[in-house]
């Protein structure tokens, strides 16, 4: 293990940002818990992939609006690398582009459960382990949420806009409330970033085909998110809190 090294919690970090973020966190030699919720190939991937860049890793399967295994989570970190440095609440999810009038309620739940819900479940927990002495390193806590949150998303998932505004609320109060524990909470809203998220919602194409709608006339990497979050988990950002960073391309 790096002297020194910090331990971070990524939750939903198998595929797409959250894995880019924990190979950077590898590659600052971090320790790294991997939380996911159901596909272990691809979680021990990521795991074997931040020991190759020089971090540590463990996985953990656990659904993010699920307060026990959020709790298991942190207990397990705690006990493969003592102390908790960061947290990042990167799971989440997007449903099928709709108009509000055509969404189910079942729909909606499961993404106010997962983007929100779960969101605070994943804060209270760091709010609760991770203060320390404010002669010490701060702890970082990074929430992803997304430009969606000032876009608004008409026309195709105003509830996903919805939730990620809650996130971007959730950040500017927790800031404060936790400042005086030396805990930095930030946001990071990204743009259109080429992942898996949007086959999910049943638009695999669709960071491409909006980019001409881009000012930079391209989707995001993944990598390039994850960058901005090790920035803000790490000692170079220690007076930023409060803020919320758009990784957008200028969208
Ligand atoms: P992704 O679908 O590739 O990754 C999301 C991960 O979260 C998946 O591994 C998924 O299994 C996991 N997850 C979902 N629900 C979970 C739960 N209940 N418990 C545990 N894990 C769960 O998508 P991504 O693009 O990497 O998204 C990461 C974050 O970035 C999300 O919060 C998303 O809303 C946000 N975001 C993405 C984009 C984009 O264009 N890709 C833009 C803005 C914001």
């Amino acid at each position: 293990m790096t002297a020194n090294a910090k331990t971070i919690i990524i939750t939903g970090a198998s595929r797409g940002i959250g894995r880019a973020a924990a190979l950077l966190c590898g590659a600052q030699g971090w320790n790294v818990a991997i939380n996911y919720r159901s596909d272990d190939a691809m979680a021990n991937r990521t795991a074997d992939d931040v020991r190759a860049a020089g971090g540590q890793a463990i996985t953990h399967r656990g659904d993010a609006t699920d307060e026990a295994a959020t709790i298991a989570l942190f207990d397990a970190t705690e006990a493969a690398f003592g102390r908790i440095d960061g947290v990042v609440v990167n799971a989440g999810i997007v449903a099928p582009g709709l108009e509000l009038a055509d969404m189910t309620v079942a729909r909606m739940r499961q993404v106010i459960d997962t983007n929100v819900l779960g969101a605070l479940i994943c804060a209270r927990e760091s709010a609760r382990r991770l203060a320390r002495p404010t002669d010490e390193a701060s702890a970082s806590l990074v929430l992803i949420s997304s430009v969606a949150a000032r876009l608004g998303s008409p026309g195709e998932y105003v509830d996903y806009a919805a939730s990620k505004g809650a996130i971007d609320t959730l950040t500017l109060g927790l800031s404060r409330e936790l400042a005086p524990k030396n805990i930095r909470v930030n946001a990071i809203r990204p743009g259109l970033i080429d992942t898996d998220i949007h086959a999910s919602g049943g638009a695999p194409d669709r960071a491409q085909r909006l980019a001409p709608q881009i000012p930079m006339q391209r989707p995001g990497t993944a990598a390039e998110v994850g960058e901005a979050i090790v920035w803000l988990l790490g000692d170079g950002a220690s007076y930023a809190t409060g803020a919320i960073l758009d990784v957008s391309g200028g969208r």
